[in-house]
């Protein structure tokens, strides 16, 4: 398109240098001529001698200008149509010169009559031909800025149809991004917002239960229903294992969304993962033993210590053993490993911990879907298993935090091990930036 608008532009440069201008130089000539002409035909009608000589001079002045234009015309004829009218023109200015001079000399000598006669015979037929060879110049000249009004055109309809394509091609590119992006932002909101209808659901039965249960066994001591002691002491102990449920459930979505919109605050040390791995156990031991799950504990010996957040790291785990403990399905084993690795991205030390069961196993289509919040896989729904959708997308974003990952590579029916990736702690790193680094996600 640029490059019509350019040619075109040429193109009427060209035109105005070129026939405009040529026409108007015509004009100027067809003037000049006629004046030559009207000059001798003064000198010839007049009896006052010192009008005749003005008038003769006048006729020469004006000669002058004409041959000088012939002359130019010539110059610049480039094609042979152009030279041969110039030379024709040429040759009939100089043969209406001659009867023109002989006129003008016989007027000057005083001999009119004479030089009527010979204006008559000569002069006027003389001057015909120029006039008619002016004219045809002026024609060409036309001829010449028609064609090239008809390539301007052509060139500018084209540029014309090629910017109303380009416009609408745009047009039509504009309207698919549009609708692409609102599609896709009406999509994931339409997801997320399916994915909160099944959390408030869960949730709220996940809540429903064990306020039943805790509603009913005040109820039967407040009413006096039970009243020893052995019986009294179990009722207390199925009242605190539901209040603990619940306490944990309420922490968890309060530790989701701190830790999900970046809020809380991360104390990172250096801390020895035998440390975590103790602890992770303990606060699930009681957990895995009710299930009737068999923990198997690997740590490799001589591991660095890890960078993180030290209550943070555990959540994390804790999460993943929970995981294997209420996904374990039948086979009630979970071995929880930690060696040493390398970041393959960074060239730098980190230490892995891995959750291991040999429970349902995810489906390759779901592993990237199980870190988004509220998430929970059909099969699980179905089966009836209690959760919440944010244990992993916590886990995940606590290990972020860290500077780690969570992988995982699992298989349906064969199980799953879950790996928390966490940076190895730099002695010379941590000794130039402190003991204690507080860090916020
Ligand atoms: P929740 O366990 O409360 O549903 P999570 O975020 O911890 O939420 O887990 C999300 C989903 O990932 C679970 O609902 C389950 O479908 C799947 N999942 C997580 N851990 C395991 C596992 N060890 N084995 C099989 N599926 C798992």
């Amino acid at each position: 398109m640029i490059g019509d608008l350019h040619t075109a532009s040429v193109q009427v440069q060209h035109m105005y240098a070129g026939s405009v201008q040529g026409l108007r130089r015509i004009g100027e000539l067809q003037y000049e001529a006629q004046e030559t002409r009207r000059s001798t035909l003064y000198a010839l009608t007049t009896n006052n001698s010192n009008l005749q000589v003005e008038y003769a001079d006048q006729s020469r002045g004006a000669d002058r200008l004409v041959t000088d234009g012939i002359e130019r015309y010539l110059a610049e004829a480039r094609i042979p149509s152009e030279i041969e009218l110039g030379r024709r023109l040429q040759k009939d200015w100089a043969a209406y010169l001659k009867v023109r001079d002989e006129v003008l000399a016989s007027i000057l000598e005083g001999s009119t009559k004479e030089a009527v006669d010979l204006d008559l015979s000569g002069g006027v037929p003389s001057f015909e031909h120029v006039r008619q060879d002016l004219e045809e110049v002026k024609r060409l000249y036309d001829e010449q800025a028609a064609e090239q009004l008809t390539v301007v055109d052509t060139s500018s309809r084209k540029s014309v149809v090629r910017l109303v394509g380009v416009l609408c091609f745009m047009l039509l590119f504009a309207s698919a991004s549009v609708w692409a992006i609102q599609r896709s932002k009406m999509l994931s909101a339409l997801k997320l917002a399916k994915m909160q209808m099944d959390f408030v659901a869960s949730v709220s039965h996940e809540l429903r239960t064990p306020l039943t249960v805790i509603c009913a066994s005040a109820q039967n001591i407040a009413d006096g229903v039970v009243d020893e002691k052995e019986q009294l002491a179990k009722y207390g102990s199925v009242i605190r294992h539901h209040s603990r449920q619940l306490t944990d459930l309420v922490n968890q979505i309060l530790l989701f969304a701190s830790t999900h919109e970046g809020r809380n605050r991360y104390v990172l040390r250096p801390i020895q993962v035998s440390e975590i791995v103790s602890a992770v156990l303990m606060n699930t031991r009681e957990l895995a033993e009710e299930a009737g799950f068999a923990v198997e504990e690997h740590v490799a010996t001589g591991l660095p210590p890890v960078t993180g957040d030290f209550s943070a790291v555990c959540q994390c785990l804790q999460n993943l053993v929970v995981n294997a403990v209420k996904y374990g399905g039948t086979h009630p084993s979970i071995v929880i490993r930690a060696f040493p690795g390398q970041r393959e991205s960074h060239q730098e030390d980190e230490v892995s911990i891995s959750v291991e069961d040999h429970g349902i196993g995810i489906d390759a289509a779901e592993l990237e879907q199980i870190f988004e919040p509220f998430y929970r896989s059909p099969v699980v729904t179905a089966a009836q298993i209690h959760g919440t959708g944010l244990g992993l997308p916590l886990a995940r974003d606590i290990a972020e935090a860290m500077g780690g990952q969570i992988t995982v590579v699992s298989k349906v029916g064969v199980g799953s091990r879950f790996t928390l990736h966490l940076p190895a702690a730099k002695i010379v790193r941590m000794e130039s930036i402190g003991a204690q680094r507080v860090a916020q996600s």
